[in-house]
C-alpha cells in the first residue's frame, strides 16, 4: 500500500480498533480524484463488539449525575471548538465542500453539543404532590441503553452531532456507523470525546456498509436507531428496526421549493437560489431544488439567475475563493449527469449545462476530479423525472406557475415534504404560506430554514419516517423513556384492599 494511502478503521471500548473483516472501501478525495485512504467495512463481530463496549458501559454512565455527563459534554465543546478548522479540513479532504462552508457545518453541530450542555434542565421531570390523600406522582425520563446512529456522506460531522450528543448527554452509549464515503471525522470526533473525559465505550465508532447496518438493525442489545441519509434506505431502516422492536427515527430525502412571489426583492431572491440551489453542490437535504416562480416574476429571475449559475466560482474547496466544490464521487456525478440528460429528453429547458465545466481550471491537479459546474433548467414540469426525484446535485429547476394557490398544491402534492421557502413582502401570504403547506421546515424569505438546536430538525411525508425530529426537546424524548411514579408512605395507608379504580379522595 503506498504510504499516503491511510487504513481508516473503527473506535471501540476508547480505542482505535483495526479492521478485521478483510473488507475495505477506497475513499478519495473529489476535488483530485486521488484515492487516500481504504475505510475498513466491519463485519457483524466488530459491531457486536461495540454494541459489547457500549453495553457494558451503560450502567455506570446512566447512573452518573447529568451535571456531571455536563461538565464531559462542555470539555468536549471546548476542545471541539479548539479543533474546529481541522475537522472542517478533514471533510473538505473526504466530502469536496468548500472550506468556509465545512466550518459552518462543524459550527451547525457545536450548537447541538451546546444544547447537550443543558442536559440536567432537559431531564428535569413533572411532579404532582397530593394526587389523592397522601399520594404523590411524578415523572421522570431514563436513558433506553445502547443507541446507533447511521449517517449520510453530506455531512460527516453535523448529521451524527444531531444525534450522539443528545443521547450521550442523556445518559446512553452510542454507535455510531457514518458513511464509508467521509469516514475520517467522526474518528477525529470520538479521540476529542476521549480526551474531555468520556468513560471508554460511551462513543463508539464501526465503519462499514449494509453489512454493518444491518447488524446494528438486527442486535437486540441496540434499544434505538437514529438514521439519516436517503428515503429508500430511511424507509428499510424504519420498517426493520421496528420488526426487531426498536425505537425508530429515519430521516430521509427531499425535494425543496422556493416560491418566490411577484412582490419579491429580486436581488435578495436571486442571491437566495443561487447559495441555496448551488452551495455545498446541491448536496444538501435541504438544498433549494425547484424554485417556483408565480406570475410573471420568471422573466425578472430567471436572466439573473443564468448569469450567476454561469459565473459561479467552481474551485477545489481548499481555496478560499471557492463558492462551490466537486461532486461527492463519481458515481454521484455520473448519477446527476444523467439527470440532466433526462431532463433535455423530457422537454425541459436547458439554460446552463453544468456538464460543460472543465475540471482542469479547478485549480492544480483537480482534473481527475468529480467536476460540474451549476446546471440551470426553466419550464420543468410536474411529470418529469427531474421535478418528480431527488438528484441531489447542481441543478436547479424553475417551475412557473399562474398563482399563490397553485403554488402551494404544487408542493403539497409532492412526495416529500422536507424543507420550504417563500420569498414575498407580504405578510398575510407568509402566514398563509406557512399554515397551509405540508413540509416540517418552512422558511419565509429564509432560503434553508434549518431549525437552531432547541428546535429540532425534521421533515413531513416521504423525508421521515418515525415520530420524533432530530435533536431538540424531541431528540431528548426520542433518547429517553418516560417513567411514572406514585408514591405513599406507611401513615398515609388506609386500610384493608381496594377492588374498585382508585380515584382521588
Ligand atoms: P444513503 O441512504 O445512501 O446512505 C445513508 C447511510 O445508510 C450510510 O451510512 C450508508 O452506509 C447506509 N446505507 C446505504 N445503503 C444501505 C443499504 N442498502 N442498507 C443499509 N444501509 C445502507 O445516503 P447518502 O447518499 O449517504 O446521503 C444522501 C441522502 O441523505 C440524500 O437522499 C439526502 O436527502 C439525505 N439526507 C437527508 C437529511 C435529512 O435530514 N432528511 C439530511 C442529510 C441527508
Amino acid at each position: 500500500m503506498s504510504m499516503n494511502i491511510r487504513n481508516i478503521d473503527h473506535h471501540i471500548a476508547g480505542l482505535p480498533a483495526a479492521n478485521t473483516s478483510g473488507r475495505t472501501q477506497d475513499v478519495t478525495n473529489p476535488a483530485t480524484g486521488a484515492v487516500t485512504g481504504k475505510v475498513g467495512l466491519a463485519d457483524g463481530h466488530q459491531v457486536s463488539a461495540a454494541v459489547a463496549a457500549a453495553q457494558a458501559a451503560f450502567p455506570a454512565w446512566a447512573d452518573t449525575p447529568p451535571i456531571r455527563r455536563a461538565r464531559v459534554m462542555f470539555k468536549f465543546l471546548d476542545l471541539l471548538n479548539q479543533h474546529k478548522d481541522e475537522l472542517a479540513h478533514l471533510i473538505t479532504a473526504e466530502h469536496g465542500k468548500v472550506f468556509t462552508d465545512a466550518q459552518g457545518e462543524v459550527s451547525r453541530g457545536i450548537d447541538i453539543v451546546e444544547f447537550a450542555c443543558g442536559i440536567p434542565q432537559l431531564l428535569k421531570g413533572d411532579f404532582t404532590d397530593q394526587v389523592s390523600t397522601g399520594i404523590d406522582n411524578w415523572t421522570l425520563r431514563q436513558p433506553l441503553g445502547v443507541v446507533a446512529g447511521i449517517t449520510p456522506f453530506n455531512f460527516p460531522v453535523m448529521v451524527p452531532m444531531w444525534m450522539f450528543p443528545v443521547a450521550i448527554a442523556a445518559g446512553n452509549t452510542f454507535v455510531l456507523k457514518p458513511s464509508p464515503t467521509d469516514p475520517s471525522p467522526s474518528l477525529r470526533i470520538a479521540e476529542l470525546f476521549k480526551q474531555a473525559g468520556l468513560p471508554d465505550g460511551v462513543f463508539n465508532v464501526v465503519q462499514g456498509d449494509k453489512v454493518a447496518v444491518d447488524a446494528l438493525l438486527e442486535h437486540p442489545d441496540v434499544k434505538a436507531i437514529s438514521f439519516v441519509g436517503s428515503t429508500p434506505i430511511a424507509n428499510y431502516i424504519y420498517e426493520t428496526g421496528a420488526r426487531h422492536g426498536k425505537r425508530v427515527q429515519a430521516l430521509g430525502g427531499a425535494k425543496n421549493h422556493m416560491v418566490v412571489m411577484p412582490d419579491a426583492d429580486i436581488d435578495q431572491t436571486v442571491d437566495a437560489l443561487i447559495g441555496a440551489g448551488y452551495g455545498s453542490a446541491g448536496e444538501r437535504c435541504m438544498a433549494i431544488s425547484v424554485a417556483v416562480l408565480v406570475g410573471d416574476v420568471a422573466d425578472k429571475v430567471i436572466p439573473k439567475l443564468i448569469e450567476r449559475a454561469k459565473t459561479l466560482k467552481v474551485l477545489n474547496g481548499t481555496n478560499l475563493a471557492a463558492e462551490m466544490g466537486p461532486i461527492v464521487t463519481r458515481a454521484a456525478h455520473e448519477r446527476i449527469t444523467g439527470y440532466i440528460a433526462q431532463g433535455e429528453k423530457e422537454g425541459a429547458k436547458l439554460l446552463v449545462d453544468g456538464r460543460s465545466f472543465d475540471g482542469s481550471v479547478a485549480g492544480e491537479g483537480c482534473g481527475d476530479g468529480f467536476w460540474m459546474g451549476g446546471t440551470l433548467f426553466d419550464h420543468v414540469t410536474p411529470e418529469m423525472r427531474i421535478y418528480k426525484e431527488e438528484i441531489f446535485g447542481p441543478v436547479l429547476s424553475c417551475v412557473r406557475v399562474d398563482n399563490f394557490k397553485d403554488a402551494v398544491d404544487l408542493i403539497n402534492a409532492h412526495e416529500f415534504g422536507n424543507g420550504v421557502s417563500c420569498f414575498t413582502r407580504d405578510g398575510n401570504v407568509a402566514r398563509e404560506f406557512s399554515r397551509r403547506i405540508q413540509v416540517g421546515m418552512v422558511g419565509i424569505n429564509v432560503p434553508i430554514p434549518v431549525p437552531m438546536a432547541w428546535h429540532g430538525f425534521g421533515g413531513w411525508k416521504k423525508s421521515l419516517f418515525g415520530d420524533m425530529h432530530a435533536y431538540g426537546e424531541e431528540g431528548v424524548r426520542f433518547y429517553t423513556k418516560q417513567k411514572s411514579i406514585m408514591q405513599r408512605w406507611p401513615e398515609s395507608i388506609g386500610k384493608g384492599a381496594e377492588f374498585v379504580m382508585p380515584t382521588a379522595k
